[in-house]
């Protein structure tokens, strides 16, 4: 096994998100992960940087780089594994031919499955046929389809030979096939390439509601190579506002036309948008209220005091900001 190799395609495989908090030691050739309220450490790589598609914001585009076989992935998952460095991996691939990079997923994958990950996440490859799509999904624990943008003009500037439509439907058979073996189903799109907050939390919504598990925000990045190298980075405010947005639709039941009133212009406001939207409603439910979450909301509807909520180890911090603004028995907790 070429270690130098191996770390190329691991380092090259940073653009597709596992978590929004991922974290990469490149000296373990890991990234520190979620799954689920679980960390995982991940083996997350590619195959190969070879591509023969023309993704403009892409450093593989048109790319003769790295090559690793599926038996050599194994084999530094495995190797990796029984250090102790790694319990899962997350196996993606810069495409050659479509089926046969798909191919290369799922060999690897199989191979890696017989030892048992305690996660193990395949990327499905635009292109990639149907019956490979339902192997993923027999393989993984969770199967992924990068969106990119949520606007079909943008997607037409960024990339000529993949297309919308072509991605979609990999979207649609891959959450049906995971739906039926219940695995889980995610995308990512790339923020900072032109599209507006609205429009990228729209088509998130959208995908919430059939069935996607995650969706991730990935700040652009400018890579040097690229027609697209002089744009400008995006902010990470933007992101972790979108992420906080999100975990709005995702988790707390607020829909998209709610989270509009916060625009301007369809972008977020700077600050926090469940801030925002408390300080705009007249009653809040307590998970509504900023810095409570599922479990804090829970005890509050219980009858706990702010103060005994504190004392069982939680953070009431940016409640008792927010409480400062308005008291807290105004609020209904129904
Ligand atoms: S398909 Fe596009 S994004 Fe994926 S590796 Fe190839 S050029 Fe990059």
């Amino acid at each position: 096994m070429e270690l130098e190799k191996i770390r190329k395609l691991v380092s090259l495989s940073k653009f597709d998100i596992c978590h929004e908090k991922c974290a990469f030691d490149p000296f373990k050739l890991i990234y520190v992960s979620k799954a689920g309220s679980k960390k995982v450490n991940l083996f997350k790589t590619l195959i190969t940087s070879s591509c023969s598609f023309d993704c403009r914001y892409c450093g593989n585009a048109w790319n003769k780089g790295v090559k690793a076989s599926p038996q050599e992935i194994y084999k530094a998952f495995k190797f990796l594994k029984e250090k102790g460095f790694v319990s899962g991996a997350f196996i993606s691939n810069a495409i050659s031919d479509p089926e046969k990079s798909m191919e290369e997923i799922l060999e690897a994958g199989e191979m890696i499955r017989k030892e048992n990950p305690s996660y193990l996440h395949l990327k499905i490859v635009p292109g990639a046929s149907r019956d490979q799509v339902k192997r993923a999904a027999e393989i993984a624990n969770r199967i992924s389809v990068n969106v990119e943008t949520p606007s079909k003009s943008i997607f037409n500037e960024i990339c000529s030979v993949k297309t919308k439509e072509d991605v979609l439907r990999r979207l649609r058979w891959g959450l049906k096939e995971a739906k039926k073996r219940g695995r889980s189903f995610s995308t990512q799109m790339i923020v900072g390439i032109g599209e507006s907050d609205e429009q990228i939390l729209k088509v998130a919504e959208k995908l919430y509601r059939v069935g996607v598990k995650r969706v991730y925000y990935s700040g652009f990045t400018p890579v040097k190579g690229t027609p697209m190298e002089n744009l400008k980075a995006e902010e990470k405010r933007r992101v972790v506002n979108l992420y906080r947005a999100d975990a709005l639709l995702r988790l707390y039941g607020y829909s998209f036309k709610e989270l509009k009133e916060t625009f301007t212009n369809g972008f977020l406001p700077k600050e926090d948008p469940k801030l925002v939207l408390a300080l705009k409603k007249k009653e809040l439910k307590a998970i509504e209220i900023p810095g409570v979450g599922k479990k804090i909301a829970k005890l509050l509807e219980s009858g706990y005091t702010l103060a005994e909520i504190k004392r069982m180890g939680y953070s009431v911090k940016r409640i008792s900001a927010f409480v400062n603004q308005r008291r807290l028995h105004e609020f209904s907790t129904e």
